[in-house]
């Protein structure tokens, strides 16, 4: 049996070898781990449901998997593309006319409203949300980068709230929490990566 470092050896060869490069030409790192979460994109956003995703690399917690799944922005495109096909398909021919100016108003004030905290949410125009505000922990928010010392003063008050949490004895909330870290972990994790440096692999 290949154990685990022996496995990222030889894939940190074969990266080599290979001459997978970022985009600025630093040689790319690839993990074992990151096959797995390569493994989780891949199947979330072809159809699998996150909770049977779940199950295949043994999560026991559904926001670990959750966390796994990269949103890339052409995913964001093509479902949000997917979805006014759909709209569209529904409504009846006749409502197809200009729009009046009250109109519009409506339309970019739905967009201004999508401004939160930590960045923009990505909920469909005239949706409300349907997740109680709870940006910290919902996968539609997309986070911006400037946001990030906020995102960490957050992220260390929660750890500081789950200590006490257990100091104190109050079970009912370290579910909750140990659920938000990770959501904050998953949006810090995002936000370093893209403003770090880019990891997008090329080919030669
Ligand atoms: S919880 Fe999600 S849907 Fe609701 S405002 Fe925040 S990002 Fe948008």
């Amino acid at each position: 049996m290949i154990s685990p470092s022996y496995a990222g050896t030889l894939i940190h060869r074969i990266t080599q070898t290979a001459g997978i490069t970022l985009n600025d030409g630093t040689p790319a790192r690839t993990t074992p781990h990151d096959f797995r979460r390569i493994y989780a994109t891949e199947a979330v956003s072809s159809g699998l449901p996150v909770h049977v995703a779940a199950k295949v690399l043994d999560h026991d917690n559904l926001n670990t998997t959750q966390g796994y799944v990269a949103i890339y922005d052409a995913d964001v495109i093509e479902h949000h593309r997917a979805f006014i096909a759909r709209r569209r398909s529904q409504r009846p021919s006749h409502e197809y006319r200009d729009v009046t100016d009250d109109e519009w108003d409506e339309f970019l004030s739905h967009f201004e409203k999508r401004k939160v905290e930590l960045g923009t949410c990505g909920r469909a125009y005239a949706t409300p949300c349907i997740h109680e505000h709870a940006c910290i922990r919902c996968l539609l928010l997309q986070p911006d980068p400037r946001q990030l010392p906020r995102l960490q003063k957050i992220h260390a008050n929660l750890l500081d709230r789950l200590t006490e949490a257990h100091t104190n004895g109050w079970a009912g909330e370290i579910e909750g929490l140990q659920i938000n870290i990770a959501a904050a972990e998953h949006k810090l994790e995002r936000l370093t990566r893209n403003t770090t440096a880019p990891t997008t692999p090329t080919h030669p």
